[in-house]
């Protein structure tokens, strides 16, 4: 097992600057981070896996011992091939607790030897996530402040409504 190596899994639907402060956090904590888009079938994405992860390796440039990668089966199956022993994920509020909880005890049910470590959202990103992006963007708001700076432009552009603005 790779000791000092961790993944970073998640929809990164898009990219936020809640999702680069933790792959910065972990960045210095872990040897070497793997940022990886998983495909979730149940979750309808927005922008294609391509464009998520062409943004996370613009976005993650900055740390070289940070990866970006892509993977259409399950994490554990992802992890064991990157023979990592630790899965990453971030916890905003209560309401992340459940799920959270949820898809660790599963993980751990189908690889024991896992774990999954988890990262306290900063307080000054706490209230943001993917969805909120979509969601703002898609009305032709600002999104500056909820994306890094590398992509915003471009995540505004594609978000935008046609024809207006
Ligand atoms: P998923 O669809 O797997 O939940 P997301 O891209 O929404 O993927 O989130 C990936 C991980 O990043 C999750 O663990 C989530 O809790 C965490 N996360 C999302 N937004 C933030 C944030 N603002 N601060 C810290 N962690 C976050």
């Amino acid at each position: 097992m790779r000791k000092g190596l961790c993944v970073y899994p998640g929809s990164f639907d898009p990219v936020t600057v809640g999702h680069a402060d933790l792959i910065g956090r972990a960045s210095k904590l872990f040897d070497s981070v793997i940022v990886v888009v998983l495909h979730n079938p149940s979750k309808r994405g927005c922008f294609t896996v391509e464009e998520r992860v062409n943004m996370l390796m613009e976005v993650c440039s900055r740390w070289p011992n940070v990866k970006t990668d892509r993977y259409d089966g399950l994490l554990v199956e992802y992890v064991k091939k990157q023979d990592a022993g630790v899965v990453l994920r971030g916890l905003r509020a209560m309401t992340d607790i459940s799920g959270e909880y949820q898809m660790a005890q599963v993980n751990r049910h189908m690889a024991p030897e896992t774990e999954t470590l988890f990262l306290m959202a900063a307080v000054q990103y706490a209230h943001i996530s993917s969805s909120i992006v979509r969601e703002v963007g898609g009305f032709g708001g600002d999104i500056s402040a909820f994306v890094p700076a590398a992509i915003a432009q471009q995540v505004y552009e594609r978000l935008r409504p046609r024809g207006r603005l």
